[in-house]
């Protein structure tokens, strides 16, 4: 049986390249802010990173990089350069596809929310701003409401939480390796979007139900899923 929506009651959208074209802004703000404390993170690090908190990306170059945790002054101070770097950036387009998602989901009748590792306060007041009446503050877990960001399961328990469901009716749409683990560790049938430059099989090694390489794919394939 192909995977569908069947008995499914909430879907969690991760933001950042899932609902937002985002990442090759994020991938430039990293860089340049590791290159200016005197640590290498090339753009493959930032998508093989993609999903965690930005103090734990950090902290994981600092000990690759440097060979000791980053000091939590440090991991502020070099995340609140790379969030104003990224700031500084032209506003990322909202992702091809994303709109008619949400407005499909919406219309299945199923519950909306975001889970995102992001504490991008634009990004994060973005996303009520450009879709509206889908999505509210209270129905998205960001870096500001858990402990511990992915890939441990916490943000998607959360939201789990938020929407009142078991992990057995609940979607998630995610494209970075550490979303896909934190959401799969969740227990919850993740569908993998792969937007980014990473080959498929990195994906496919977290344990997606499907695959898919593109919102507007995803938009088609919730044509098919119509409960
Ligand atoms: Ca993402």
């Amino acid at each position: 049986m192909p995977f569908s929506l069947k008995g499914k009651n909430a879907v969690l959208f991760d933001m950042d390249g899932v609902l937002y074209d985002s990442m090759p802004n994020h991938s430039v703000a990293w860089v340049q802010a590791m290159e200016h404390f005197g640590m290498q993170m090339t753009t493959h690090d930032v998508y093989l990173n993609e999903g965690a908190t930005g103090h734990d990306t950090v902290s994981r170059i600092s000990m690759r990089e440097r060979g000791r945790a980053a000091s939590a002054g440090e991991e502020h101070e070099i995340y609140s350069y790379k969030a104003g770097l990224f700031r500084s950036m032209p506003a990322a387009r909202v992702m091809p596809g994303a709109r008619e998602a949400i407005r499909k989901v919406s219309a299945l009748g199923l519950q909306l929310l975001v889970v995102t590792g992001s504490g991008q306060k634009n990004l994060i007041e973005g996303v009520q701003r450009d879709f509206r009446g889908y999505i509210v503050r209270e129905r998205m877990v960001t870096s500001f409401d858990v402990e511990r960001g992915k890939p441990f399961p916490d943000p998607y328990l959360k939201g789990l939480e938020i929407a009142g469901v078991d992990a057995s009716q609940a979607v998630v749409v995610e494209n970075a390796p550490l979303g896909i683990r934190s959401a799969v560790a969740a227990g919850i049938d993740t569908v993998a979007v792969n937007t980014g430059p990473l080959e498929d099989s990195i994906l496919m090694a977290e344990g997606p139900v499907l695959l898919l390489h593109s919102m507007t794919e995803l938009s088609e394939w919730l044509d098919s899923c119509r409960l």
